[in-house]
């Protein structure tokens, strides 16, 4: 087996194994681009060496998707297959695992119009909820694992031809996922207890807010009452640690979706849909982004935030030094599971339930400042020119990152 079969199949073995931590019986339901057909296979092939009970995939075809965005009545982008995703969102209360391969063509939807495709993915967004709740809830083990799929290889590498780019994208993820490492599941072992350190630390703080200070931002954002941190391999609600992310770099938790002020400015771009959204800023007063702005891609941006109230608030903060093996490869991924791991970052929309002590729901939910919306899109503002302070409601500060490291 050459180099990098064997980093595959390593890759495969660490998104069973540590990604989902399958448990033996367990059925998967596994999403994936119709480009990774192959990766699917292996990965299918580890679930059942591992005991899964079946393997559903469900594949997605860009092709087909802009075939609809040309073509489909314009009243008729509202639908969305709702019985596929309240099957998903039973089987996920049931037990099923969900595997979801990422890595897409961040070009896919460019030149359609914005409006359509807006339309089309809020209508998405909607019938989703139920599936996207299971998920959140950590009602069961997920992970998202990355697939070097052509077209995302090409906006990576822009001057290299297609063979080449996937071969370097997919050298790229063996090394961010830890794949190319002698023994990537010890890898994991470490780099989760290095995590579990830091979400620790912060939990025993019990900070009021974070002030985020760099060129253009000086951003206060109030954490929810009875805020949590996480990071790293997370339990499910039966208890079942799983890893939801690979590569994951982040400590998070829940902003007050009433507490948020000042102005900030993006750090990164961000790949929305299809779209490429550069040069993001935003002004916040009580929470709300009132102003926001972005040098491209701005239309679709907006479109998305008028998803609902909630979209213009923030449901998540997360901190990630500005060193760290996917900041290092020094790459624009284009891809939000990559880029948000490369900086510390806020999210639009939905707040994760378990960043909130005892996961409240509803009214509680909402009274203790998490936020609640059919959107959440994660946005890059921390860099090595942003300082991070936790404040304290008496205005005492503890300096958390100067120039984007760490410093506790
Ligand atoms: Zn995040
Ligand atoms: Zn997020």
């Amino acid at each position: 087996m050459d180099a990098f079969r064997r980093n595959l199949k390593k890759l495969a073995e660490l998104a069973v194994k540590v990604g989902l931590n399958l448990e033996e019986g367990q059925e998967v339901i596994a999403t994936a681009p119709v480009e990774a057909l192959d990766f699917v296979r292996l990965l299918a092939e580890e679930a059942y060496r591992q005991g899964a009970s079946l393997f559903t995939v469900i594949y997605q075809d860009n092709a087909l998707a802009r075939t609809r965005l040309s073509l489909a009545p314009e009243e008729a982008l509202d639908k969305a297959p709702s019985w596929l995703y309240e099957g998903m969102a039973r089987a996920f209360r049931e037990g099923a695992a969900r595997l979801a391969v990422s890595g897409n063509d961040p070009k896919a939807l460019e030149g359609l119009p914005p409006e359509r495709v807006g339309r089309a993915q809020r209508g998405n967004a909607r019938a989703y909820k139920p599936a996207l709740e299971a998920i959140t809830t950590f009602a069961t083990n997920w992970t998202i694992v990355p697939f070097a799929h052509p077209g995302w290889a090409r906006a990576v590498f822009p001057h290299l031809p297609e063979e080449e780019a996937v071969k370097k994208l997919w050298e790229v993820i063996f090394q961010v996922t830890r794949a190319d490492q002698e023994d990537p599941i010890a890898a994991w072992e470490a780099h989760n207890r290095a995590l579990h350190e830091k979400v620790a630390y912060l939990n025993a703080r019990r900070f009021h807010a974070l002030h985020f200070l760099g060129p253009g931002t000086d951003l206060t954002v109030g954490l929810a009452e009875g805020h949590l941190w996480g990071g790293g391999a997370a339990p499910t609600q039966k208890g079942r640690l799983c890893n939801p992310n690979l590569p994951t770099e982040e400590v998070f938790t829940a902003p007050h979706r009433e507490r948020v002020e000042g102005v900030v400015r993006a750090s990164r771009p961000l790949a929305l849909g299809g779209t490429l959204v550069e040069g993001i800023f935003a002004r916040f007063e009580r929470g709300v982004a009132v102003e926001v702005r972005a040098e491209r891609g701005e239309e679709v941006l907006l479109r998305l935030l008028s998803a609902d109230e909630g979209a213009r608030r923030l449901g998540e903060v997360a901190l990630v030094p500005a060193q760290n093996p996917i900041a290092r490869t020094g790459l624009v991924f284009y891809d939000t599971l990559f880029d948000e791991n490369a900086a510390s970052h806020l999210a639009f929309g939905q707040a994760y339930a378990e960043t909130l002590e005892g996961r409240p729901s509803g009214e509680e939910f909402l009274r203790r400042g998490g936020n609640e919306s059919l959107v959440h899109v994660d946005w890059m503002v921390g860099s090595e020119e942003v300082d991070v302070d936790g404040l304290y409601p008496d205005g005492t500060r503890v300096p958390l990152m100067r120039r984007g490291r760490w410093v506790v």
